[in-house]
């Protein structure tokens, strides 16, 4: 291994252990213990597969180490290490480091959504405070249909924690651990959910919590969850995530854009800003696109958030004319190239993988138009910790 040697790292904060790149990796060198996600410099290949399919940002860290971090060590990461001084560390080619180092930060976070800071007023989360070694349970309080369409079944599921302290907030995602063994006879890995309630709970202060889950055809989980009666016993990992959160200013305003059960993360925040700082908020708009408004998930509650809380644009892509969440962006450019240019402004992007090329493109159109370039200021926005992506 020679010097300066580039590690491939996890940051541990903001992975939400959905093991995306440990399926993707083809070098096996990305393995999981009961608390962390880590790669294996011996195994390591720099081949990136593993970088797409991230959906936090989180897999594209990287240091230039004068000797690499042992899976042992990457195992005891609470937080990812800085990159260490090398010069320090008596190394004799510095020079050649300092570029390297240069090098590595210039290209560093253009992967994937890119790695994400958490908005400057977000509270501190709790992360992995039930690790897959020590899960909790929690049981099932309520289990509804969202929808009024037989192929397009989502439900609205409601977990008790009973007197087990689960921290979580808005923005953070559970494990949930379907019951039975893969075809290797193993435990079958948890499957992430975003929570769809505020940090209060679903109730308030009664220690629960909600998911917006969609039933998948031979969907292992989804139909496990989808299927679960009230009283029924559910194994659960996290919270994770550290990044996708709400800011506490309450003249931050929010651009939500999500498809489908992206929408779950965008009404917890809708729920934490109603019961915090209701009508006087910044404001927050949301663009939200579903197949028909029967397969739209909380369609009727929806309807009674106030305008003036919610600005809201319901995007069909089946219910007459085909129109994505990326088409009424441009329709509304005016309102858009507005909100991008007011440092108060925070992006949330939630859903489909799909969509994010196309609201990038619509972003790139509209910020054209008023003479600006969207990759600088979504780059200054994401350095802010106002630009937020998790789609899958
Ligand atoms: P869906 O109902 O299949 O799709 C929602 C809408 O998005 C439809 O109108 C669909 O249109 C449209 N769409 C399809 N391709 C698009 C594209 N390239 N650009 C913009 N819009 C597009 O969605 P879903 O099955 O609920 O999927 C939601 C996704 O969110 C899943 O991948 C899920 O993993 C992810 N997610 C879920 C959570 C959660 O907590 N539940 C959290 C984060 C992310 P057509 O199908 O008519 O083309």
């Amino acid at each position: 291994m020679n010097l300066p040697f580039k590690q491939h790292l996890i940051d541990p904060e903001i992975c939400i252990r959905c093991h995306s790149c440990e399926m993707a990796c083809t070098a096996d060198a990305i393995e999981h213990d009961d608390t962390n996600v880590v790669v294996n410099a011996d195994l390591c290949n720099y081949c990136m597969d593993c970088i797409p399919v991230c959906p936090t940002g989180s897999i594209d860290e990287w240091r230039v180490v004068a000797e690499p971090y042992s899976l042992a060590a990457q195992y005891g990461f609470e937080e990812l290490p800085e990159q260490e001084d090398l010069a320090g560390a008596g190394a004799d080619n510095v020079e050649a480091l300092d570029e390297a180092v240069a090098a590595l930060l210039a290209e560093a976070h253009q992967g994937a959504g890119g790695a994400s800071k958490p908005p400057a007023s977000a509270d501190r989360p709790t992360v992995n405070m039930y690790p897959l070694a020590k899960p909790t349970s929690a049981t099932v309080q309520g289990n509804y249909s969202l929808t009024d369409d037989p192929t397009h079944d989502v439900r609205h599921l409601i977990l008790d924690l009973g007197g087990v302290p689960f921290p979580i907030m808005e923005g953070q995602t559970i494990g949930i651990i379907p019951p039975g063994t893969d075809d290797k006879g193993k435990a079958h890995l948890p499957r992430l959910y975003s929570v769809s309630s505020p940090r209060d709970g679903e109730r308030p202060n009664f220690n629960n919590l909600s998911l917006t889950v969609k039933r998948e055809e031979h969907g292992l989980c989804s139909n496990f969850l989808c299927d679960l009666e009230k009283g029924d016993e559910v194994q659960v990992t996290g919270p994770f995530g550290a990044t996708f959160l709400i800011p506490s200013d309450p003249d931050a305003r929010l651009l939500m854009i999500c498809t489908g059960t992206g929408a779950a993360p965008m009404r917890a925040f809708t729920m934490r800003r109603q019961r915090s700082i209701g009508g006087t908020s910044g404001g927050m708009t949301i663009f939200f696109g579903a197949r028909t408004p029967k397969s739209l998930p909380y369609f009727g509650p929806l309807s009674k958030v106030p305008k003036t809380l919610l600005d809201q644009h319901l995007v069909y892509s089946r219910d007459g004319k085909k129109e994505y969440v990326q088409d009424r962006l441009l329709v509304e450019e005016e309102k858009i190239a507005e909100l991008l240019v007011d440092p108060n402004t925070h992006i949330y992007i939630c859903g489909l993988r799909g969509m994010e090329d196309g609201v990038e493109r619509a972003f790139t159109t509209i910020a054209e138009s008023i003479g600006e370039q969207w990759i600088a200021m979504r780059d200054v926005m994401r350095q802010e910790g106002r630009y937020h992506v998790e789609t899958y």
